[in-house]
């Protein structure tokens, strides 16, 4: 089992700053309710985050955009105002698009601190890739996530389960070369339809057929089965909860999305050994009975709906 990330994070949202367009399925500033970055505002906030936390492993993270893909003077500047405020226990890590990794954009992370580099994959093969407008291939997302390693960053691996021409065989394609490169860090991001997109066109004209619910959790849980032996750390499961439930048109949104991944995991144990039924602690039951058990009572398996009656 991997342990648990002490590390603190602090999140700069720079909303779809930088991105090439095409994602057929993103609004960020949807995602993360924030409309425009300003440095300047966020610095105090930043400090004080530092100052809180002498000591303690942290990291300032920018999500949202593309970051090694805005103008290389951008980036300098945004990463050196950081660099200036860092304690020696604070790193910087940056989201962004794979098919923007220029050694010259690495240099500047080395020279200003920064650790983690999260790639948004999204997905390991060549059609959902097209499909979902994102300009490169499968075969440039790995090398994109290699290069990321050989230069000596810790490597983060966004997907999206669901994205248009993705199925079954794409998912095991995904989950083998999961297991294959071993990322140190991995996100799950069933995609959702959000008001605006390219994606609710598709979804509205029946071109595209989101994942349900249960499909997303079931697959997040294979993910998570396939992932804790080789120390993958799956971060996230499912978009954060401050979207608008109003602009979500479709899909595999929930906000306890997460803990809904877990009660799946608890029921497959018990399917496989009832008898842990009598040893849960109290946290595994409040688990399981969580939403009102509305996901045992759902679950496709007769002996989850048998339980979600017991324990209510
Ligand atoms: S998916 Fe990533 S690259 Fe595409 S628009 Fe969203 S943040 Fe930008």
């Amino acid at each position: 089992m991997s342990k648990p990330d002490r590390t603190l994070i602090y999140p700069l949202f720079i909303p779809n700053e930088a991105c090439p367009g095409g994602c057929v399925y993103c609004d960020q500033r949807k995602i993360s309710g924030v409309e425009s970055f300003d440095l300047d505002a966020a610095i105090p906030a930043l400090q004080a985050f530092i100052r809180r936390n002498l000591g303690r492993k942290k990291e300032i993270a920018f999500y949202g955009g593309s970051f090694t893909a805005m103008p290389l003077k951008r980036q300098e500047m945004l990463l050196s105002r950081v660099f200036e405020i860092l304690d020696e226990y604070t790193s910087i890590r940056i989201s962004t698009h794979p098919a923007y990794l220029k050694d010259a954009a690495l240099e500047l992370c080395h020279k200003y601190r920064v650790k983690t580099i999260e790639l948004g994959i999204q997905d390991f093969c060549d059609r959902p890739l097209r499909e979902s407008g994102r300009n490169y291939n499968g075969k440039e997302a790995l090398e994109a996530c290699c290069k990321v390693r050989s230069d000596g960053f810790t490597l983060g691996v966004q997907l999206i389960p669901g994205l248009p021409g993705s199925n079954a065989q794409t998912l095991k394609t995904n989950i083998e070369i999961l297991g294959d490169l071993a990322p140190d860090l991995l996100r799950l991001y069933p995609l959702v339809v959000i008001k605006g997109t390219l994606l609710e066109g598709l979804y509205r004209r029946g071109e595209y057929r989101p994942l349900q619910l249960s499909e997303a959790v079931s697959i997040c849980a294979d993910y998570t089965e396939y992932c804790l032996p080789l120390s993958i750390r799956i971060i996230k499961y499912g978009l954060p909860s401050n979207l608008d439930p109003e602009d979500v048109v479709a899909g595999a949104f929930h906000p306890a999305f997460g803990e809904l991944v877990k009660q799946e995991l608890l029921i497959r144990k018990l399917e496989k050994e009832p008898d842990l039924l009598a040893q849960l602690d109290a946290q595994q039951i409040q688990l399981l009975r969580a939403h009102k058990c509305s996901y045992l009572n759902s679950h496709s398996s007769a002996r989850s709906r048998e339980l979600g009656e017991e324990l209510h």
